[in-house]
């Protein structure tokens, strides 16, 4: 096996690697643990200032990074590929292009949710009142993010945070500190102010010191479960909540009357693209048994075409894993499936002629069960174990059967049976003859269940889950408070016909109490002008 180190830790820098190569790429200033609280104090500052520039010039900015991006998409392009490993092709399109996608959403929409909103008021008794719900700023978001899409990933949730009206502290993964600079110059350019998007490098301490800034009011967290828990619980030790975004264990369910060659490019693509090192990737696939063999046939006819190679070249459909840690759980996965009695179709460990890095063909399993971890944790690498199943019920129960939950998707030419199928998922989206492209359209929700997530980010719940919900109730001054002083066995009784009116049915109002005695709803009335 090839080794080559990941980044480079030495003193106040990190230095960041190439996957594919092992050559430097670039180094940053660590950020300190003990160094946080500061900068969070001074986005909290910047962040102030950002909170009254109205919202029109706020979205303004974040379209200005779009065109930014566009711009400049060849060279961010490359800085993803050099530091993450991922294919060039992918740097463009699910990288660059998702953001620029999810960033323009947010600034041609957000004014339609950030706006105050006004709350219809069906009852009787408040109708001297209008009330506003008004959504505001909550002052620092701490965005703390992965390496497996270190750009697109981030910067959506940086956009939600900032058109509200916020200021940001993000932490890039360690793997991938350059390309989380470069979200942040791609802001600057566009005119934010300075300050209000800071970053601050770091391993895990420097992530943990974020949860716990006194000036950080809420933390976007998208990881691994079991940091995702550590995270949960700084958090709430500083009284503070975290959205989560989460590891999966994606399944795909493919169905007897599905069209195969579709479900095998489809499933090939979504398990294998950024090496599998994608959080909603196609990690399991249940077959219809009666398409089994003629299902496995075709994904490994396609597989054997997906041949690992240099990531700066825009044909190479795979690049080398990301980094050591999780090239060896690939490995484990892969060698205790064989150790209990799986088949290898295709695929597997394999080296690039020319380059160090650690990279794994899309390898096809079959004989796969679960007692094996490639079928229940999650493996974050191009491996597509195929399993048969002989009836949906039992394709239901093997899905659903691992403590994640981020994503599954159903594989079949009938809408009704996949409708059907995928109302049984427990996950926190399902697709229908495709697999985890929604995360780039920005007004949908992105988020799991179970262990997968906390909290979705993305769409009108994005913007909601970075700002305070302030309600505003107006009075015209006009009446008395209706349940005011003094009481009185008219108001008493007058309050409850008023009630009865309104909230029982019909019926219930014919032979309710306080309406049936006639006048009490005037007397009251006339107490109140009194
Ligand atoms: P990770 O949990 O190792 O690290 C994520 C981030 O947390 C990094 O920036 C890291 O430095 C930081 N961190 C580490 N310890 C911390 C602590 N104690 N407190 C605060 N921050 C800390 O995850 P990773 O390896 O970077 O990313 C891969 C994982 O992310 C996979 O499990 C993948 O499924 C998941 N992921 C989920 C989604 C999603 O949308 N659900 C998207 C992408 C990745």
């Amino acid at each position: 096996m090839p080794r080559i180190a990941d980044e480079v830790r030495s003193g106040e820098t990190i230095t960041s690697l190439d996957p594919a190569t092992g050559e430097i790429v670039g180094a940053v200033p660590l950020t300190p643990p003990e160094d946080v609280e500061r900068a969070a104090a001074e986005a909290q500052e910047a962040g102030s200032g950002w909170a009254l520039v109205p919202l029109e010039q706020r979205l303004r900015v974040i379209a200005r990074a779009v065109e930014d991006l566009l711009d400049r998409e060849e060279e961010i392009a490359q800085l993803i590929t050099r530091e993450s490993g991922k294919p060039i092709t992918e740097s463009t399109v699910v990288e660059i292009g998702a953001a620029a996608l999810q960033l323009s959403w947010v600034a041609r929409n957000a004014a339609r949710y950030l706006g105050p909103e006004r709350i219809p008021d069906p009852q009787l008794v408040a109708k001297a009142k209008r009330h506003w719900l008004v959504y505001k700023p909550m002052g620092v978001i701490g965005v703390i993010g992965p390496w497996n899409y270190p750009f697109m990933l981030p910067a959506a949730q940086i956009s939600f945070a900032l058109a509200a009206g916020n200021a940001v502290l993000f932490k890039p993964s360690e793997h991938t500190p350059l390309v989380g600079d470069e979200i942040a110059r791609v802001f600057a350019r566009a005119g934010l102010p300075e300050g209000v998007l800071r970053v601050a490098h770091g391993y895990g301490e420097t992530g943990a010191a974020v949860c716990t800034a006194q000036s950080v009011a809420k933390i976007m967290f998208t990881g691994s479960v079991p940091t995702g828990r550590r995270v949960l619980v700084e958090a709430a030790r500083a009284g503070k909540g975290a959205v989560l975004e989460l590891g999966g264990k994606d399944a795909a369910i493919v169905c007897a009357d599905a069209d195969l060659d579709r479900a095998a490019s489809g499933v090939l693509w979504a398990g294998a693209t950024n090496a599998g090192q994608t959080c909603a990737a196609v990690e399991r696939i249940y077959v219809d048994r009666r398409v089994y063999d003629a299902f496995v046939r075709r994904l490994v006819d396609l597989a054997r075409g997906i041949e690992p190679g240099d990531p700066k070249d825009p044909a190479t459909p795979v690049g080398p894993m990301n980094n050591q840690p999780q090239h060896e759980i690939v490995l484990r996965h892969l060698e205790d499936a064989v150790a209990k009695g799986a088949t290898v179709e295709c695929g597997g460990p394999v080296q690039v002629p020319g380059l160090a890095g650690r990279f794994v063909a899309p390898a096809v399993l079959t004989g796969v069960d679960h007692s094996m971890s490639v079928m229940t944790e999650e493996t974050f690498g191009p491996l597509l174990p195929v399993m048969a199943f002989a009836s949906e019920q039992e394709a239901v129960r093997l899905a659903n059967g691992t403590e994640y939950g981020l994503g599954a998707s159903i594989w079949s030419r009938d809408p009704r049976r996949a409708r059907l199928l995928a109302d049984r998922m427990e996950t926190g989206m399902v697709w229908i003859n495709d697999h985890a492209y929604s995360h780039g359209l920005a007004q949908l929700p992105w988020g799991g269940v179970k262990s997968s997530g906390h909290g979705v980010t993305h769409s009108k719940f994005g913007f909601y889950d970075v700002v305070d919900k302030q309600l505003v109730g107006e009075d015209a001054g006009r009446l008395p408070g209706a349940w005011w002083y003094p009481y009185t066995e008219v108001k008493r009784r007058g309050f409850l016909a008023v009630v009865e009116s309104m909230s029982r049915s019909e019926l219930g109002r014919r032979v309710g109490t306080a309406w049936r005695r006639r006048g009490t709803i005037g007397r009251y009335v006339r107490s109140l002008f009194r």
